[in-house]
């Protein structure tokens, strides 16, 4: 989770398992947009985070998926997960009203990253002065969020793109294209991006009742308990 001026912000993100040409670990990630994100907004914030976890020489393949089964939609998308997936999800805000000005989203591993899109939005508004692309910063959120999952979900640090708090500096920084993992971040994300592919199946089905769940009432969420 990541705060702003002193609020919590929680992220979410997406990824997959299998072997690149260059033998860079990758992630497969299984979007799902419940919000008024456009599909070209989604593309470029998915540019954005494959960017972010390239400097950690991890590729991540992305899959957008729509959130009614529909004949055209990729079968991966309403199968059971398998290991080294991730699930992405993009939701409008917290569900909870209270924490509406504070949190940005939330990671419940090893499988769901969720942004909330409204955060994200917020974000671009922290600077009067400065035009602030909401794509980047969606694109930072969900790299935070996948993070979590990678290294840990309430692992943050005191720079970069997991500190837990975003200020203004952040979001420059993201404006930049400097707001990254750090050095040791990536070397963890690269190792543990290696592993997720190879974790038991079971690890993954276990969780799959509340992927389901999450899944089909995408407001119902278990945030509450990330805090
Ligand atoms: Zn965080």
């Amino acid at each position: 989770m990541i705060s702003f001026f002193g609020l919590l912000l929680v992220c979410a993100g997406k990824m997959a398992p299998a072997q690149s040409m260059s033998q860079d670990p990758e992630l497969a990630v299984l979007a799902y947009n419940f919000s008024d994100a456009s599909p070209e907004l989604m593309d470029r914030a998915e540019r954005e985070t494959q960017r972010i976890f390239g400097e950690a020489k991890i590729h991540i393949s992305w899959i957008d998926c729509p959130i009614r089964k529909v004949p055209t939609a990729n079968s991966a998308c309403f199968e059971e997960p398998v290991p080294g997936q991730i699930r992405l999800r993009i939701l409008k805000r917290p569900s909870e009203p209270r924490f509406r000005d504070s949190i940005f989203g939330f990671a419940i591993a090893p499988l769901f990253a969720t942004v909330y899109f409204e955060s994200a939005v917020r974000l671009t508004r922290i600077s009067i002065n400065a035009e602030i692309d909401l794509s980047i910063v969606l694109g930072c959120l969900i790299a935070h969020e996948i993070g979590h999952l990678l290294l840990g979900e309430n692992r943050h640090s005191a720079s970069g793109i997991m500190k837990a708090q975003w200020e203004l500096k952040q979001i420059q920084l993201a404006m930049m294209g400097s707001l990254l993992f750090l050095p040791e971040e990536r070397a963890l994300l690269n190792s543990h991006a290696r592993q997720r592919g190879n974790m038991p199946r079971q690890t993954f089905s276990t969780n799959s009742q509340s992927d389901a769940v999450l899944a089909q009432n995408p407001v119902a969420t278990r945030d509450l308990g990330k805090r």
